[in-house]
């Protein structure tokens, strides 16, 4: 078995890498980051490569990668490092498919590998809590609001304009990860609007509508058209109590009374559990939020809208 620290390499060296990544890797005395592997990107002091097949063939000692490439080009790379025997973090979501995860997940399990499809949004402080509290209640009605203004978050980012990028997905799929966290029971999708531009290929917009066995309403509303105050919501009604998340699950009321707040210290969560992964021997692969998305994809009704230009 092998024992912290433990070397990793940081695979696409873009935005999140560099915002979220370097910092929890350089905060979490269970990694070491030993290199870099980008075509572009960069960390400084950090030996750095522009191709994985020669970072793994050079670097035997580096036992771990983190994946922050856009999905669209995740699983060659993990497909490689696993066949390495390297363990994989991936950067939400996943993958492009469903199915190329479940082949990572089979090649992870043949290589004695961890796999871990991480979602950040699902280490946010309030999301236990949440969890927690709905679990001994019944709900009756919660609604997703996750509004955002595309150009200030993804500002020239066209990957996720094209199939594969999720459009409004790549932000609502957070949304989702925390919806298929928290909800008590099983959720299945009943009907979605999905708003694509002109000419983009994925949506900049999409409202859905879930079929709740237990008979509560659950909706979602997803907009990248927002701009002034940005809105990461999910307001639950239950027979004994409302409760709001807020700021993207920073933030937690009961009954209108805030009872918790926080930094956001979403990827330290998500370094600590990649370790104890590693530690246990274990995967972890939870692709629930990523069925509703793809289901949103097969069962929405397209829109078009007007063009979106940066
Ligand atoms: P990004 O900055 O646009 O891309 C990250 C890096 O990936 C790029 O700098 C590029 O590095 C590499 N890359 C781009 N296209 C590639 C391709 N076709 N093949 C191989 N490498 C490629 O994106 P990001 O915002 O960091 O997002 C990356 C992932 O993190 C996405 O899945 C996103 O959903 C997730 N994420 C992002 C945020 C955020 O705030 N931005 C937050 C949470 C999660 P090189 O050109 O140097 O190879």
């Amino acid at each position: 078995m092998t024992t912290a620290p433990y070397n990793i390499a940081l695979v696409g060296v873009g935005k999140i890498a560099h915002d979220q990544h370097v910092p929890s890797i350089a905060g979490n005395p269970d990694f070491e980051l030993a290199a870099t592997v980008s075509r572009h990107g960069s960390v400084e002091g950090i030996e750095a490569y522009t191709d994985l097949s020669e970072m793994l063939a050079k670097r035997p000692d580096i036992e771990a990668v983190a994946l922050c490439m856009p999905p669209q080009a995740r699983y060659r790379y993990a497909a490689e490092a696993l066949a390495a025997r390297r363990h994989v973090l991936l950067e939400k979501p996943p993958g492009a498919t469903l199915s190329e995860v479940h082949d990572l997940e089979r090649l992870a399990a043949r290589t004695g590998c961890s796999l871990f499809a991480t979602w950040h949004s699902r280490f946010a402080v309030s999301v236990p809590a949440a969890k927690a509290w709905l679990a001994s209640r019944k709900v009756t009605r919660l609604a997703i609001t996750w509004k955002e203004d595309v150009r200030r978050w993804h500002p020239g980012q066209e990957w996720i304009w094209e199939p594969g990028g999720l459009g409004v997905f790549d932000p609502g799929i957070n949304a989702l990860s925390i919806l298929t966290e928290i909800h008590p029971g099983p959720l299945h999708l009943a009907s979605a609007d999905l708003s694509f531009p002109e000419n983009r290929g994925t949506p900049i917009a999409a409202s859905l509508r879930f079929a709740d066995p237990e008979g509560a309403e659950v909706t979602a509303a997803f907009d990248w058209r927002q701009e002034g105050p940005q809105t990461w919501d999910i307001e639950v009604e239950t027979g004994t109590g409302r409760l709001k998340l807020s700021r993207g699950g920073a933030e937690l009321a009961i009954d209108g009374r805030t009872v918790e707040q926080a930094a956001d210290r979403e990827y330290a969560g998500i370094y600590r559990r990649f370790a104890e992964l590693i530690r246990t021997g274990r995967s972890d692969v939870d692709l629930s939020p990523m069925i509703h998305v793809a289901d949103a994809f097969t069962l929405g009704r397209r829109i078009v809208v007007e063009p979106f230009e940066f």
